[in-house]
């Protein structure tokens, strides 16, 4: 079965690299904001560790990019995109997540539609579903990789060009967790634990179950780490942001 793996340079893909034995990898630069630091980060990455990317530019989403840099259906673009190269296309997607077009039921759907339509087996599936960031980063860690290596990755959805990590997004929050529960002091412009919306939204969303108890966990293990106390709710939780 000829195989793909989507890649974004991020803290998730590139491991996901390492765990699958190094397949092909594809990168969609989509005219999102943040795609010069994940190319940036590919490049690195390329020189680094000899990772057999292809990037292509044959869909430009960018208009429909919303603020808090969600693509509707993006995964399910790249699916049939990727679909064209290989049977089996690897995304990941870890333990509890449940967007829209990233779950494991998701990710069965488009499957049997891309399968259904196109004639022939088609399979999407990610090699985490099992497992939280902080486990990932724990994985690949044990294997004796390099931390470094981890620490070229871009995750962050800030909406200027600058290359550094911004510590005040839900993408660096997830980042910081999974890395500072793992020993690693990553650098941030700002450290995450002191964004406002770390008090006033996560301490009460991940006490009132709006996430679930892995997530939960983890959150206040990494605040633990570097001895935040969390306050007592300000405000009623909120769900505005989703579980990103
Ligand atoms: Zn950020």
């Amino acid at each position: 079965m000829s195989d793909v793996l989507l890649f974004s340079a991020g803290l998730d893909s590139f491991p996901a690299w390492h765990y699958l034995d190094k397949p092909p990898a594809l990168y969609f630069d989509l005219g999102h904001r943040y795609r010069d630091q994940e190319r940036a980060a590919i490049t690195a990455l390329v020189d680094r560790c000899g990772i057999e990317v292809s990037v292509s530019r044959e869909l430009d989403l960018s208009r429909w990019e919303a603020d808090n840099a969600i693509i509707p259906l993006r995964n399910v673009y790249l699916a049939m995109l990727a679909a064209n190269r290989a049977e089996r296309i690897w995304c990941v997607g870890v333990k509890g997540d449940a967007t829209a077009d990233k779950s494991p039921q998701a990710f069965r759907q488009i499957s049997q539609m891309i399968t259904d339509l196109s004639g022939r087996p088609v399979w999407l599936d990610s090699p985490f579903w099992q497992m939280t960031k902080t486990e990932i980063v724990a994985w690949y860690l044990g294997q004796g990789l390099p931390a470094g290596n981890l620490l070229l990755t871009f995750s962050c959805s800030r909406t200027d060009s600058a290359a550094t990590h911004c510590g005040r997004c839900s993408s660096c929050l997830r980042r910081w967790i999974s890395l500072v529960n793992n020993g690693i002091d990553a650098p941030f412009e700002t450290d995450p634990w002191t964004w406002a919306r770390v008090a006033d939204y996560y301490v009460p969303a991940m006490r009132d179950g709006t996430y679930p108890d892995h997530r939960a966990e983890e959150f206040f293990a990494a605040l633990d780490a570097v001895g935040f106390v969390p306050p007592p709710p300000a405000h009623p939780a909120t769900a505005e942001d989703g579980q990103r």
